[in-house]
Protein backbone atom coordinates (compact mmCIF):
# COMPACT_ATOMS: atom_id res chain seq x y z
CA UNK A 1 0.00 0.00 0.00
CA UNK A 2 1.32 3.67 -0.94
CA UNK A 3 1.79 6.11 1.36
CA UNK A 4 -0.84 8.16 2.55
CA UNK A 5 -0.22 11.67 2.81
CA UNK A 6 0.39 11.65 6.06
CA UNK A 7 3.10 9.53 6.17
CA UNK A 8 4.79 11.38 3.58
CA UNK A 9 5.26 14.37 6.26
CA UNK A 10 8.96 15.62 6.87
CA UNK A 11 9.48 18.25 8.87
CA UNK A 12 10.23 21.43 6.86
CA UNK A 13 9.01 20.23 3.30
CA UNK A 14 6.83 22.68 1.81
CA UNK A 15 4.38 22.67 -1.52
CA UNK A 16 4.62 26.50 -1.88
CA UNK A 17 6.28 29.28 -1.67
CA UNK A 18 5.08 32.60 -0.29
CA UNK A 19 6.83 36.09 -0.11
CA UNK A 20 8.30 37.36 2.70
CA UNK A 21 6.22 39.07 5.39
CA UNK A 22 6.92 42.39 5.66
CA UNK A 23 3.78 43.67 7.45
CA UNK A 24 4.66 44.24 11.56
CA UNK A 25 1.55 42.08 13.16
CA UNK A 26 0.33 40.38 16.12
CA UNK A 27 -2.61 37.46 15.54
CA UNK A 28 -4.13 38.33 18.81
CA UNK A 29 -4.52 41.90 17.26
CA UNK A 30 -6.71 40.80 14.79
CA UNK A 31 -8.30 37.76 16.25
CA UNK A 32 -9.56 37.69 19.64
CA UNK A 33 -8.04 35.85 21.76
CA UNK A 34 -10.73 33.16 22.33
CA UNK A 35 -10.33 32.03 18.49
CA UNK A 36 -6.35 31.84 18.53
CA UNK A 37 -5.64 27.86 18.39
CA UNK A 38 -3.32 26.61 21.79
CA UNK A 39 -1.31 24.10 19.82
CA UNK A 40 -0.27 24.10 16.30
CA UNK A 41 -2.36 21.75 13.59
CA UNK A 42 -1.02 18.73 12.95
CA UNK A 43 -0.58 19.52 8.83
CA UNK A 44 1.86 16.95 6.94
CA UNK A 45 4.31 19.42 5.53
CA UNK A 46 5.21 17.72 2.11
CA UNK A 47 5.66 19.06 -1.37
CA UNK A 48 3.52 20.53 -3.99
CA UNK A 49 4.33 16.66 -6.22
CA UNK A 50 2.94 15.02 -3.21
CA UNK A 51 0.15 16.85 -2.59
CA UNK A 52 -0.88 16.57 -6.34
CA UNK A 53 -0.26 13.07 -6.56
CA UNK A 54 -2.75 12.70 -3.04
CA UNK A 55 -5.58 14.32 -4.70
CA UNK A 56 -5.30 12.34 -7.86
CA UNK A 57 -4.59 9.14 -6.00
CA UNK A 58 -7.93 10.11 -4.44
CA UNK A 59 -10.05 10.77 -7.08
CA UNK A 60 -9.53 7.42 -8.89
CA UNK A 61 -10.51 5.84 -5.68
CA UNK A 62 -13.76 7.10 -6.63
CA UNK A 63 -15.81 5.96 -9.26
CA UNK A 64 -16.60 8.86 -11.96
CA UNK A 65 -18.31 8.83 -15.56
CA UNK A 66 -14.69 9.02 -17.33
CA UNK A 67 -13.20 6.44 -15.88
CA UNK A 68 -16.04 3.62 -16.89
CA UNK A 69 -18.95 2.54 -17.36
CA UNK A 70 -21.95 4.09 -15.19
CA UNK A 71 -25.41 2.33 -15.82
CA UNK A 72 -27.09 3.90 -12.65
CA UNK A 73 -30.65 3.34 -13.83
CA UNK A 74 -33.10 6.79 -13.72
CA UNK A 75 -29.64 9.22 -13.06
CA UNK A 76 -28.75 8.97 -16.92
CA UNK A 77 -25.32 9.32 -15.91
CA UNK A 78 -23.70 9.95 -19.88
CA UNK A 79 -20.71 11.51 -21.00
CA UNK A 80 -20.78 15.48 -20.68
CA UNK A 81 -19.07 16.92 -23.64
CA UNK A 82 -15.96 18.84 -22.28
CA UNK A 83 -16.73 21.75 -24.37
CA UNK A 84 -19.81 22.67 -22.30
CA UNK A 85 -17.22 22.94 -19.32
CA UNK A 86 -14.94 25.56 -21.83
CA UNK A 87 -17.52 28.03 -22.48
CA UNK A 88 -19.18 28.30 -19.25
CA UNK A 89 -15.87 28.86 -17.78
CA UNK A 90 -16.16 31.89 -20.26
CA UNK A 91 -15.32 35.19 -17.50
CA UNK A 92 -18.49 36.88 -20.02
CA UNK A 93 -20.65 34.27 -18.26
CA UNK A 94 -19.30 33.82 -14.77
CA UNK A 95 -18.80 37.28 -13.62
CA UNK A 96 -22.10 38.39 -14.90
CA UNK A 97 -24.28 39.89 -11.58
CA UNK A 98 -28.11 38.85 -11.74
CA UNK A 99 -28.43 43.04 -10.58
CA UNK A 100 -27.24 44.12 -13.90
CA UNK A 101 -28.84 46.58 -16.46
CA UNK A 102 -30.97 44.43 -18.73
CA UNK A 103 -29.41 46.61 -21.47
CA UNK A 104 -25.23 45.03 -20.52
CA UNK A 105 -26.45 41.53 -20.54
CA UNK A 106 -28.56 40.89 -23.84
CA UNK A 107 -26.50 38.07 -24.86
CA UNK A 108 -27.27 36.14 -21.64
CA UNK A 109 -30.90 36.82 -21.74
CA UNK A 110 -30.88 35.87 -25.52
CA UNK A 111 -29.63 32.62 -24.27
CA UNK A 112 -32.22 31.60 -21.55
CA UNK A 113 -34.66 33.32 -24.40
CA UNK A 114 -33.65 30.72 -26.68
CA UNK A 115 -33.33 27.84 -23.66
CA UNK A 116 -36.60 28.68 -22.82
CA UNK A 117 -37.91 28.38 -27.04
CA UNK A 118 -36.02 25.30 -27.94
CA UNK A 119 -37.17 23.21 -24.79
CA UNK A 120 -40.77 24.49 -25.70
CA UNK A 121 -40.33 23.03 -29.00
CA UNK A 122 -38.77 20.01 -27.99
CA UNK A 123 -41.86 19.25 -25.81
CA UNK A 124 -44.93 20.91 -27.16
CA UNK A 125 -45.34 23.17 -24.76
CA UNK A 126 -46.44 27.08 -25.04
CA UNK A 127 -43.88 27.99 -22.37
CA UNK A 128 -41.00 27.12 -20.01
CA UNK A 129 -39.89 28.50 -16.48
CA UNK A 130 -36.33 27.96 -16.02
CA UNK A 131 -36.22 28.61 -12.84
CA UNK A 132 -36.60 25.30 -10.65
CA UNK A 133 -33.19 24.21 -9.83
CA UNK A 134 -33.76 20.61 -9.65
CA UNK A 135 -36.26 17.45 -11.46
CA UNK A 136 -37.91 17.74 -8.08
CA UNK A 137 -38.51 21.34 -7.58
CA UNK A 138 -39.46 21.47 -11.19
CA UNK A 139 -42.34 19.09 -9.80
CA UNK A 140 -43.11 21.14 -6.67
CA UNK A 141 -43.14 23.82 -9.46
CA UNK A 142 -45.70 22.11 -11.38
CA UNK A 143 -47.77 21.49 -8.50
CA UNK A 144 -48.00 24.23 -6.92
CA UNK A 145 -48.78 25.49 -10.70
CA UNK A 146 -52.07 22.66 -10.67
CA UNK A 147 -52.90 24.31 -7.23
CA UNK A 148 -52.80 28.25 -8.89
CA UNK A 149 -55.12 26.78 -11.59
CA UNK A 150 -57.64 25.09 -9.26
CA UNK A 151 -57.48 28.21 -6.84
CA UNK A 152 -58.35 30.30 -10.02
CA UNK A 153 -61.76 28.59 -11.01
CA UNK A 154 -62.70 27.94 -7.40
CA UNK A 155 -62.32 24.18 -7.15
CA UNK A 156 -61.29 24.12 -3.69
CA UNK A 157 -62.51 20.44 -3.01
CA UNK A 158 -60.12 18.88 -5.06
CA UNK A 159 -57.68 17.97 -2.93
CA UNK A 160 -55.87 14.23 -4.36
CA UNK A 161 -53.09 13.80 -7.00
CA UNK A 162 -53.11 10.35 -8.59
CA UNK A 163 -50.17 8.27 -8.88
CA UNK A 164 -49.19 4.98 -10.16
CA UNK A 165 -46.85 2.34 -8.00
CA UNK A 166 -44.08 3.06 -10.66
CA UNK A 167 -43.85 6.44 -10.41
CA UNK A 168 -40.19 7.84 -9.31
CA UNK A 169 -39.62 8.45 -5.46
CA UNK A 170 -40.10 12.26 -5.88
CA UNK A 171 -43.34 12.30 -7.14
CA UNK A 172 -45.76 11.43 -3.89
CA UNK A 173 -43.09 13.38 -2.11
CA UNK A 174 -43.57 16.36 -4.16
CA UNK A 175 -47.30 15.77 -3.91
CA UNK A 176 -46.99 15.49 0.12
CA UNK A 177 -44.39 19.00 -0.07
CA UNK A 178 -47.45 21.45 -2.11
CA UNK A 179 -50.02 19.98 0.60
CA UNK A 180 -52.38 17.39 -1.59
CA UNK A 181 -52.93 13.52 -0.72
CA UNK A 182 -51.49 10.89 -2.54
CA UNK A 183 -53.98 8.48 -4.42
CA UNK A 184 -51.52 5.68 -5.33
CA UNK A 185 -53.07 3.02 -8.10
CA UNK A 186 -51.61 -0.08 -8.95
CA UNK A 187 -50.00 -0.92 -12.59
CA UNK A 188 -51.12 -3.56 -14.47
CA UNK A 189 -49.49 -6.57 -15.66
CA UNK A 190 -47.62 -4.97 -18.53
CA UNK A 191 -45.85 -2.72 -16.37
CA UNK A 192 -48.36 0.18 -17.66
CA UNK A 193 -51.18 2.63 -15.69
CA UNK A 194 -54.69 0.34 -14.98
CA UNK A 195 -57.06 2.58 -16.76
CA UNK A 196 -59.60 0.49 -14.71
CA UNK A 197 -57.70 1.27 -11.78
CA UNK A 198 -57.72 4.54 -12.66
CA UNK A 199 -61.15 5.14 -12.93
CA UNK A 200 -61.90 4.05 -9.61
CA UNK A 201 -59.82 6.87 -7.90
CA UNK A 202 -60.71 9.29 -10.13
CA UNK A 203 -63.10 11.44 -8.90
CA UNK A 204 -64.67 15.26 -8.29
CA UNK A 205 -61.82 15.67 -5.39
CA UNK A 206 -58.92 14.73 -8.21
CA UNK A 207 -56.90 17.69 -8.77
CA UNK A 208 -54.54 16.14 -11.34
CA UNK A 209 -52.19 12.93 -12.26
CA UNK A 210 -48.70 12.45 -12.47
CA UNK A 211 -46.86 10.39 -14.83
CA UNK A 212 -43.03 9.14 -15.02
CA UNK A 213 -43.01 8.57 -18.51
CA UNK A 214 -41.10 6.38 -19.87
CA UNK A 215 -41.81 5.18 -16.26
CA UNK A 216 -39.37 3.53 -14.46
CA UNK A 217 -39.42 0.33 -15.72
CA UNK A 218 -38.27 1.89 -18.92
CA UNK A 219 -41.46 1.65 -20.28
CA UNK A 220 -43.33 3.95 -22.38
CA UNK A 221 -46.95 4.61 -20.92
CA UNK A 222 -48.77 4.47 -24.32
CA UNK A 223 -52.48 5.53 -23.06
CA UNK A 224 -52.14 8.80 -22.62
CA UNK A 225 -54.75 9.70 -24.74
CA UNK A 226 -57.28 8.13 -22.44
CA UNK A 227 -55.96 8.97 -19.08
CA UNK A 228 -55.87 12.44 -20.22
CA UNK A 229 -59.55 12.18 -21.22
CA UNK A 230 -60.32 10.61 -18.02
CA UNK A 231 -57.84 13.00 -15.77
CA UNK A 232 -59.69 16.33 -17.95
CA UNK A 233 -63.29 15.20 -17.69
CA UNK A 234 -63.19 15.90 -14.04
CA UNK A 235 -61.17 19.22 -14.67
CA UNK A 236 -58.15 17.36 -13.22
CA UNK A 237 -54.08 18.27 -15.31
CA UNK A 238 -52.16 15.72 -16.12
CA UNK A 239 -48.08 16.67 -15.35
CA UNK A 240 -45.41 13.81 -16.75
CA UNK A 241 -42.59 14.12 -14.68
CA UNK A 242 -39.79 14.12 -17.92
CA UNK A 243 -36.74 13.84 -16.24
CA UNK A 244 -36.38 10.53 -18.56
CA UNK A 245 -37.03 12.88 -21.86
CA UNK A 246 -33.57 11.20 -23.09
CA UNK A 247 -35.64 8.42 -24.32
CA UNK A 248 -38.38 11.11 -26.25
CA UNK A 249 -36.46 13.77 -27.47
CA UNK A 250 -37.32 14.28 -31.50
CA UNK A 251 -39.83 11.45 -30.80
CA UNK A 252 -42.71 12.35 -28.93
CA UNK A 253 -44.03 16.20 -27.89
CA UNK A 254 -45.33 15.35 -24.66
CA UNK A 255 -47.64 18.87 -25.19
CA UNK A 256 -49.13 17.48 -27.96
CA UNK A 257 -50.62 13.85 -26.34
CA UNK A 258 -52.57 14.94 -23.40
CA UNK A 259 -50.20 16.01 -20.58
CA UNK A 260 -50.63 20.07 -19.66
CA UNK A 261 -47.28 20.32 -17.32
CA UNK A 262 -43.96 18.71 -17.58
CA UNK A 263 -40.71 19.22 -16.08
CA UNK A 264 -37.37 18.58 -17.77
CA UNK A 265 -33.86 16.81 -16.07
CA UNK A 266 -31.25 19.33 -18.21
CA UNK A 267 -28.49 17.88 -16.10
CA UNK A 268 -29.85 14.50 -16.88
CA UNK A 269 -31.06 14.94 -20.68
CA UNK A 270 -28.65 18.05 -21.66
CA UNK A 271 -25.35 17.36 -20.01
CA UNK A 272 -24.25 18.67 -17.28
CA UNK A 273 -21.86 16.51 -14.68
CA UNK A 274 -24.49 15.51 -11.67
CA UNK A 275 -24.19 13.40 -9.10
CA UNK A 276 -23.32 14.20 -5.22
CA UNK A 277 -26.06 16.77 -4.89
CA UNK A 278 -25.62 19.45 -8.24
CA UNK A 279 -25.83 21.40 -9.41
CA UNK A 280 -28.88 21.21 -11.28
CA UNK A 281 -31.96 22.51 -13.28
CA UNK A 282 -35.39 21.31 -13.86
CA UNK A 283 -37.41 23.77 -15.68
CA UNK A 284 -41.21 23.04 -16.04
CA UNK A 285 -43.15 23.49 -19.61
CA UNK A 286 -46.56 24.36 -19.53
CA UNK A 287 -49.22 24.47 -21.83
CA UNK A 288 -50.93 27.68 -22.94
CA UNK A 289 -53.74 28.83 -20.36
CA UNK A 290 -51.30 27.64 -17.65
CA UNK A 291 -48.38 30.32 -18.58
CA UNK A 292 -50.12 32.93 -15.93
CA UNK A 293 -49.57 30.86 -13.01
CA UNK A 294 -45.67 30.31 -13.44
CA UNK A 295 -42.65 31.94 -11.43
CA UNK A 296 -41.21 35.36 -13.10
CA UNK A 297 -39.74 36.91 -14.67
CA UNK A 298 -40.12 35.02 -18.12
CA UNK A 299 -37.70 35.74 -20.48
CA UNK A 300 -39.35 38.28 -23.54
CA UNK A 301 -38.08 39.84 -26.66
CA UNK A 302 -39.91 42.89 -27.91
CA UNK A 303 -37.68 43.47 -31.17
CA UNK A 304 -34.00 43.24 -31.07
CA UNK A 305 -34.63 43.74 -27.24
CA UNK A 306 -34.76 40.68 -24.51
CA UNK A 307 -35.92 41.72 -21.21
CA UNK A 308 -36.73 39.96 -18.13
CA UNK A 309 -40.92 40.04 -18.65
CA UNK A 310 -42.86 40.24 -15.59
CA UNK A 311 -46.02 40.82 -17.32
CA UNK A 312 -47.85 38.05 -15.31
CA UNK A 313 -46.54 38.91 -11.72
CA UNK A 314 -50.15 39.16 -9.83
CA UNK A 315 -51.11 35.56 -11.51
CA UNK A 316 -48.19 34.06 -10.71
CA UNK A 317 -47.66 31.54 -7.55
CA UNK A 318 -44.37 32.89 -6.55
CA UNK A 319 -40.94 31.99 -6.86
CA UNK A 320 -38.72 28.90 -6.48
CA UNK A 321 -35.83 30.53 -6.61
CA UNK A 322 -33.87 33.77 -7.34
CA UNK A 323 -33.59 35.29 -10.53
CA UNK A 324 -33.50 32.51 -13.21
CA UNK A 325 -32.33 29.75 -11.46
CA UNK A 326 -28.77 27.48 -12.16
CA UNK A 327 -27.41 29.93 -15.27
CA UNK A 328 -24.29 27.63 -15.98
CA UNK A 329 -26.44 24.38 -16.14
CA UNK A 330 -28.67 26.28 -18.65
CA UNK A 331 -25.92 27.07 -21.08
CA UNK A 332 -24.67 24.03 -20.79
CA UNK A 333 -28.03 22.50 -21.57
CA UNK A 334 -28.10 25.40 -24.33
CA UNK A 335 -25.24 24.44 -25.72
CA UNK A 336 -26.08 20.92 -26.11
CA UNK A 337 -28.81 21.66 -28.05
CA UNK A 338 -27.64 23.94 -30.50
CA UNK A 339 -24.46 21.68 -30.86
CA UNK A 340 -26.36 18.69 -31.49
CA UNK A 341 -29.16 20.35 -33.27
CA UNK A 342 -33.07 18.92 -34.25
CA UNK A 343 -31.38 15.58 -36.03
CA UNK A 344 -28.99 15.27 -33.03
CA UNK A 345 -31.95 15.48 -30.53
CA UNK A 346 -33.15 12.40 -32.39
CA UNK A 347 -30.07 10.75 -32.20
CA UNK A 348 -29.59 10.83 -28.57
CA UNK A 349 -32.65 9.30 -28.32
CA UNK A 350 -32.35 6.40 -30.75
CA UNK A 351 -29.06 5.69 -29.18
CA UNK A 352 -30.45 5.33 -25.31
CA UNK A 353 -33.30 3.36 -26.56
CA UNK A 354 -31.06 0.80 -28.97
CA UNK A 355 -28.23 0.51 -26.06
CA UNK A 356 -30.95 -0.28 -23.65
CA UNK A 357 -32.39 -3.36 -25.58
CA UNK A 358 -29.23 -4.44 -26.44
CA UNK A 359 -28.09 -4.95 -23.13
CA UNK A 360 -31.99 -6.28 -22.06
CA UNK A 361 -32.03 -8.89 -24.63
CA UNK A 362 -28.14 -9.94 -23.89
CA UNK A 363 -28.77 -10.23 -20.66
CA UNK A 364 -32.42 -11.97 -20.46
CA UNK A 365 -31.22 -15.36 -20.35
CA UNK A 366 -28.55 -14.36 -16.80
CA UNK A 367 -31.35 -12.53 -14.72
CA UNK A 368 -34.67 -12.63 -14.34
CA UNK A 369 -36.03 -9.57 -16.63
CA UNK A 370 -39.98 -8.98 -15.55
CA UNK A 371 -41.24 -6.98 -18.86
CA UNK A 372 -38.99 -8.42 -21.74
CA UNK A 373 -41.54 -9.00 -24.06
CA UNK A 374 -42.14 -5.53 -24.59
CA UNK A 375 -39.03 -3.24 -26.18
CA UNK A 376 -37.76 -1.18 -22.99
CA UNK A 377 -37.07 3.09 -23.68
CA UNK A 378 -33.62 4.50 -21.79
CA UNK A 379 -33.31 1.63 -19.31
CA UNK A 380 -34.84 -1.53 -18.29
CA UNK A 381 -35.72 -3.23 -14.81
CA UNK A 382 -33.23 -6.85 -14.60
CA UNK A 383 -33.86 -8.89 -11.09
CA UNK A 384 -31.63 -10.75 -9.03
CA UNK A 385 -34.51 -13.28 -8.15
CA UNK A 386 -33.73 -16.06 -9.99
CA UNK A 387 -29.97 -15.52 -7.98
CA UNK A 388 -31.96 -15.50 -4.39
CA UNK A 389 -34.05 -18.32 -5.07
CA UNK A 390 -30.93 -20.49 -6.12
CA UNK A 391 -28.35 -19.83 -4.41
CA UNK A 392 -29.23 -17.01 -1.48
CA UNK A 393 -27.36 -14.19 -3.49
CA UNK A 394 -28.83 -11.00 -3.29
CA UNK A 395 -28.91 -8.00 -5.55
CA UNK A 396 -27.01 -6.41 -3.06
CA UNK A 397 -24.65 -9.02 -3.07
CA UNK A 398 -24.26 -8.43 -7.32
CA UNK A 399 -24.08 -4.69 -7.30
CA UNK A 400 -21.01 -4.99 -5.36
CA UNK A 401 -19.24 -7.74 -7.34
CA UNK A 402 -19.92 -5.73 -10.51
CA UNK A 403 -17.42 -2.83 -8.45
CA UNK A 404 -14.54 -5.40 -8.84
CA UNK A 405 -15.74 -5.81 -12.36
CA UNK A 406 -14.70 -2.01 -12.82
CA UNK A 407 -18.13 -0.42 -13.38
CA UNK A 408 -20.35 1.38 -11.53
CA UNK A 409 -23.52 -0.76 -9.91
CA UNK A 410 -26.58 -0.06 -11.37
CA UNK A 411 -29.75 1.19 -9.83
CA UNK A 412 -30.77 -1.33 -7.21
CA UNK A 413 -34.23 -2.27 -5.04
CA UNK A 414 -35.95 0.51 -7.17
CA UNK A 415 -38.53 0.56 -8.55
CA UNK A 416 -40.09 -1.24 -5.49
CA UNK A 417 -42.83 -3.15 -7.78
CA UNK A 418 -39.81 -5.56 -8.81
CA UNK A 419 -38.04 -7.46 -6.22
CA UNK A 420 -34.04 -7.36 -5.94
CA UNK A 421 -34.38 -5.25 -9.08
CA UNK A 422 -31.24 -4.45 -10.58
CA UNK A 423 -32.04 -0.88 -12.60
CA UNK A 424 -29.86 -0.51 -15.49
CA UNK A 425 -29.40 2.65 -18.09
CA UNK A 426 -26.55 2.55 -20.48
CA UNK A 427 -27.24 5.94 -21.81
CA UNK A 428 -26.74 6.60 -25.26
CA UNK A 429 -23.13 7.88 -24.92
CA UNK A 430 -21.51 4.76 -24.59
CA UNK A 431 -20.06 2.12 -27.26
CA UNK A 432 -21.60 -1.43 -28.30
CA UNK A 433 -17.93 -2.37 -26.57
CA UNK A 434 -18.56 -0.66 -23.59
CA UNK A 435 -21.85 -2.75 -23.13
CA UNK A 436 -20.32 -5.93 -24.41
CA UNK A 437 -17.51 -5.25 -21.53
CA UNK A 438 -20.22 -4.71 -19.23
CA UNK A 439 -22.38 -8.49 -20.86
CA UNK A 440 -19.40 -10.21 -20.26
CA UNK A 441 -18.87 -8.85 -16.89
CA UNK A 442 -22.44 -9.95 -16.04
CA UNK A 443 -22.01 -13.27 -17.49
CA UNK A 444 -18.82 -13.78 -15.07
CA UNK A 445 -20.82 -12.76 -11.73
CA UNK A 446 -24.09 -15.17 -12.97
CA UNK A 447 -21.39 -18.17 -13.11
CA UNK A 448 -19.71 -17.28 -10.50
CA UNK A 449 -23.30 -17.07 -8.54
CA UNK A 450 -23.23 -20.57 -9.18
CA UNK A 451 -19.37 -21.95 -9.21
CA UNK A 452 -18.29 -19.51 -5.77
CA UNK A 453 -20.85 -17.70 -4.10
CA UNK A 454 -18.80 -16.90 -1.45
CA UNK A 455 -16.94 -14.57 -3.95
CA UNK A 456 -20.29 -12.72 -4.85
CA UNK A 457 -21.35 -12.40 -0.86
CA UNK A 458 -17.63 -11.48 0.13
CA UNK A 459 -17.78 -8.62 -2.85
CA UNK A 460 -16.24 -6.08 -3.64
CA UNK A 461 -12.64 -7.57 -2.99
CA UNK A 462 -10.91 -5.00 -5.43
CA UNK A 463 -12.25 -2.09 -4.30
CA UNK A 464 -10.19 0.65 -1.83
CA UNK A 465 -13.52 0.02 0.83
CA UNK A 466 -14.25 -3.33 1.62
CA UNK A 467 -18.10 -3.85 2.04
CA UNK A 468 -19.21 -1.48 4.72
CA UNK A 469 -21.74 -1.87 7.20
CA UNK A 470 -24.23 0.86 6.18
CA UNK A 471 -26.27 0.83 9.47
CA UNK A 472 -22.90 1.29 11.29
CA UNK A 473 -21.87 4.11 9.22
CA UNK A 474 -25.24 5.68 9.48
CA UNK A 475 -25.57 5.12 13.67
CA UNK A 476 -21.85 5.99 14.20
CA UNK A 477 -20.52 7.96 11.88
CA UNK A 478 -17.22 9.16 12.13
CA UNK A 479 -15.15 11.16 9.27
CA UNK A 480 -12.07 12.18 10.95
CA UNK A 481 -8.73 10.66 10.18
CA UNK A 482 -6.75 10.12 13.22
CA UNK A 483 -3.22 10.26 12.69
C1 LIG B 1 -33.80 12.05 -11.31
C2 LIG B 1 -35.27 11.97 -11.35
C3 LIG B 1 -36.07 12.88 -10.63
C4 LIG B 1 -35.51 13.89 -9.66
O1 LIG B 1 -34.61 14.79 -10.23
P1 LIG B 1 -33.60 15.59 -9.29
O2 LIG B 1 -32.95 16.57 -10.22
O3 LIG B 1 -32.66 14.58 -8.75
O4 LIG B 1 -34.39 16.26 -8.23
C5 LIG B 1 -37.44 12.78 -10.76
N1 LIG B 1 -38.00 11.85 -11.55
C6 LIG B 1 -37.27 10.96 -12.26
C7 LIG B 1 -37.96 9.94 -13.13
C8 LIG B 1 -35.88 10.99 -12.19
O5 LIG B 1 -35.16 10.10 -12.87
Amino acid sequence: MARTIFEKHSPGRRGFTLPENDVDYRLDDCLPQKYLREEDVHLPEVSELDVMRHFIELSHRNHFIEKGFYPLGSCTMKYNPKINETLVRNPGFNFLHPHQDEDTVQGALELLYELQRDLAEISGFAQVTLQPVAGAQGEFTGLKIIRAYHESKGNHHKTRIILPDSAHGTNPASVVLTGYDVVEIKSNARGMVDIEALKKAVDENTAGFMLTNPNTLGIFETQIREIAEIIHRVDGLIYMDGANFNALLGIVRPGEIGFDIMHYNLHKTFSTPHGGGGPGSGPIGVRNDLVPFLPTPLIGKKGNQYFLDYGHQKTSFGNVHSFYGNFLVNVRAYIYIKMLGAPGMRRISENAVINANYLMKKLADLFYIPHQDIFCMHEFVASGKWQKEKFGIRTLDIAKRILDKGHHAPTIYFPLIVPEALMIEPTETESKETLDDFINSMREIAAECESNPDIVKQAPLHTPVRRVDDTRAVRELDVKFTW
